[in-house]
């Protein structure tokens, strides 16, 4: 397999990477202008769209924002309604899979920013439906998520006719360099379907699936083309106009808001998963499964490109977590009322056979690592300087007599401040 010289990325990465005569990979020069572009004149382009999408009767919320307990929600409302002054209507897809301290940060989220929020909970039998059908169809248990979380915003833009959807990073352009900045790119049908979604939009799910009903699917779909171009709909990336750095958005969260991190099972990052108890524990354990690598592999590129962490020092982060077990395997298996053995044999079907062996015995093997590179010819030549400490801190909890226990739906809409 090929890895990059300058940061973990193998050559399999699901978003497609290349990789430069140099050896690194699209990802670490599309990168490479976070450090180049001028980031004033980017967010005063910023301003300028924003300003023409403010609402001049006061009527109308200015724009949705999706949001959830974790992962750049307090970062974006922040930028949005105290940075840019704007009236955002926030939007949150109950993913069913919530942690007290995700659903706790939610409740904060609402109360601190004061913001108009629609929350969908889908009727948990048909969630564990539409998972049955995705661990069989794709071997993904997070599908439902992405699929609401991406199409939940769109629905509510274009139904209260809000001509603008605010996201956060684009992933495609922040983890393998799909686009630069400069492209400006925006929310589509067809990135979300290609790499939001593994290729399975809803309609493809009614097709492979025939115990699913269209009612099921309803909260999947993405909006018909023709409603949102009747408002004129576009998703904006904030990343493409703002220098992103998770980590230090979220250290600044914590200390404006108490936004609230939270220990990780297979990664170093305590700040980006904390409100969902299987995305950095089966949910990843799968990703490596299919493909090799896991979350914390996408955390130390990162790191290692925002200069915080050594070509080795992420290589031993890696080492440390990447084939961990997770300890949420079962909390899913009861929920989803299905066998260890069986969920694990329709993950097999979708390990990338660039990266996986199955030996004689019916075990898998891997076949290369990005361990096996460390000292590749080409590294020190493309080497970036390590400038800071990489430290992730767990923040006090608000409410220290929680514990977390099995699965809470929603709690009450407000807390006390
Ligand atoms: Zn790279």
């Amino acid at each position: 397999m090929n890895y990059c010289k300058r940061c973990l990325y193998p050559a399999n990465h699901p978003l497609q990477i290349t990789f430069d005569e140099q050896g690194v990979c699209s990802g670490c020069r599309v990168h490479e202008e976070k450090d180049i572009l001028d980031w004033c004149e980017r967010e005063n382009k910023l301003r300028g769209i924003l300003n023409s999408f403010r609402s001049t009767s006061g009527k109308i919320f200015d724009c949705v924002i999706p949001v959830s307990g974790a992962r750049d929600s307090y970062y974006i409302v922040h930028m949005v309604k105290n940075a840019f002054n704007m009236n955002p209507l926030l939007v949150s897809y109950n993913k069913h899979y919530n942690t007290k301290r995700g659903i706790r940060n939610l409740a904060y989220l609402r109360t601190l920013f004061d913001c108009d929020i629609i929350m969908k909970t889908v009727s948990p039998s048909v969630v564990k439906k539409v998972t049955r059908a995705t661990v069989r169809a794709m071997g993904s248990i997070y599908w439902h998520c992405i699929a609401g979380s991406t199409a939940l915003p769109v629905q509510v833009a274009t139904k209260f006719k809000i001509p603008l959807v605010i996201w956060g990073v684009h992933q495609g352009c922040d983890q393998v360099g799909m686009f630069s900045h400069l492209d400006e790119v925006e929310m589509t049908r067809k990135y979300r379907k290609e790499h939001d979604l593994m290729g399975f939009e809803a309609k493809d799910l009614l097709e492979s699936c025939s115990e699913l009903t269209e009612r099921d699917i309803e909260p999947y779909r993405y909006p018909h083309d023709k409603d949102i171009e009747a408002v004129g709909v576009r998703g904006l990336y904030l990343s493409n106009y703002i220098r992103w750095d998770s980590k230090s958005q979220h250290e600044h969260m914590m200390k404006l808001y108490k936004y609230e991190s939270a220990d990780q099972q297979r990664t170093f990052d305590f700040y980006n998963d904390v409100d969902c108890f299987h995305y950095s524990g089966l949910h990843d354990y799968i990703k490596y499964l299919k493909y090799g690598y896991g979350k914390v592999t996408d955390h130390a590129c990162r790191e290692i490109r925002l200069k915080r962490l050594s070509r080795e020092q992420g290589i031993g982060l890696v080492r440390k977590f990447v084939d961990k077990k997770p300890i949420d395997t079962p909390l899913f298996l009861e929920w989803i009322d299905t066998e260890e053995n069986e969920l694990f044999g329709f993950i097999d079907r979708f390990r990338d056979e660039q990266i996986w062996q199955r030996k004689e015995n019916g075990s898998w093997e891997l076949k290369d690592s990005i361990l096996n590179h460390i000292s590749d010819t080409g590294v020190e030549a493309v080497r970036l300087p390590v400038n800071e400490t990489c430290e992730f801190f767990i923040s006090p909890l608000r409410d220290e007599t929680v514990s977390e226990d099995n699965y809470v739906l929603v709690a009450r809409g407000y807390v006390g401040v």
